[in-house]
């Protein structure tokens, strides 16, 4: 069996620079709060739980001192409302994200009505819709905005960090087609992350010569979930696990070809347990 690694797999600097921050404050203040998941993948938030990190679904359900803001971000007015409680603040932010949710402000302040490509219930689009004073919507079909019928003159059009470029591109296309005749400026900005594009990238291609593809990542991951579309649109069959117990002796019967890759919030031990029971793997017999 052929077993390929896409070069670059594991966590990806947004998710270490969180992690890094939120392991420091859990040795500083103990027991600390995390509004939503610090990132998409549940073996890392129970590795945190084990330190005192609590998970709140809502900034309202915080009881203690520090509220710490998820690498998907926070709208501004969550942000304030914890600020005028007195906690301590500590915001693991991607700097990426940071930098689609200034884009969205920025806009909104010029006075642009924003559509957001994105998962409307995902908690980065969520905030990047808050950093634009909730002067736009949030979609991941051009036609939701057809069905609108009148938008505003001044349109402007962002990205999800983690979405797929050539469908973000094909969204742009139509909404420019259905947009253009009735607005007088249409402002599209790529706020795509560079990290995502390059494992999509990768990722498809290897997906084009290999059989199988195993793709690892949380399940609640937006850009791991993203990872094995691309991957099966581009034909191979794909699997999305989590960890290497999940790996199936049928799926790796008649000798094939297996291609691996990981979304960004997964570390680099799962990587290597996927590798080594990928390596280890005997057929018939020697099964393991
Ligand atoms: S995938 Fe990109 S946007 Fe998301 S945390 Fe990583 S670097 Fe930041």
């Amino acid at each position: 069996m052929q077993i390929t690694k896409t070069e670059e797999t594991g966590f990806c600097f947004g998710v270490k620079r969180a992690l890094r921050t939120l392991e420091k404050a859990a040795h500083a203040y103990g027991a600390v709060e995390t509004v939503g998941p610090v990132v998409h993948n549940q073996q890392v938030v129970d590795q945190f739980a084990r330190l005192g990190v609590r998970v709140v679904a809502d900034p309202d359900e915080i009881k203690g001192e520090v509220a710490v803001i998820s690498s998907h971000g926070l709208p501004p007015q969550a942000s304030e409302k914890l600020k005028s409680r007195r906690l301590t603040i500590v915001d693991t932010t991607c700097p990426n994200v940071r930098k689609a949710q200034l884009a969205a402000k920025r806009l909104a302040e010029e006075g642009f009505w924003l559509v957001v490509f994105g998962d409307p219930a995902h908690p980065e689009v969520k905030a990047i819709l808050g950093w634009a004073n909730q002067q736009g919507v949030a979609t991941l079909e051009s036609s939701d905005i057809a069905r609108l019928g009148k938008v505003p003159k001044r349109v402007g059009i962002l990205s999800q960090t983690t979405r797929n470029e050539s469908e973000f591109t094909r969204f742009v296309n139509d909404l420019a087609s259905v947009l253009l005749p009735q607005v007088q400026e249409l402002s599209i900005l790529n706020t795509l992350c560079d990290v995502t594009k390059r494992r999509q990238a990768a990722a498809l291609e290897l997906a084009k010569n290999v059989d199988l593809m195993i793709v690892v990542g949380g399940r609640n991951s937006a850009n791991t979930r993203i990872l094995a579309e691309i991957c099966s649109s581009a034909g191979a069959e794909t699997r999305h696990i989590e960890t290497a117990d999940e790996i199936q002796d049928a799926w790796l019967e008649h000798g094939r070809s297996v291609g691996v890759t990981s979304g960004t919030s997964i570390p680099d031990n799962v990587i290597d347990e996927v590798m080594l029971k990928l390596k280890n793997w005997k057929r018939g017999p020697n099964k393991r």
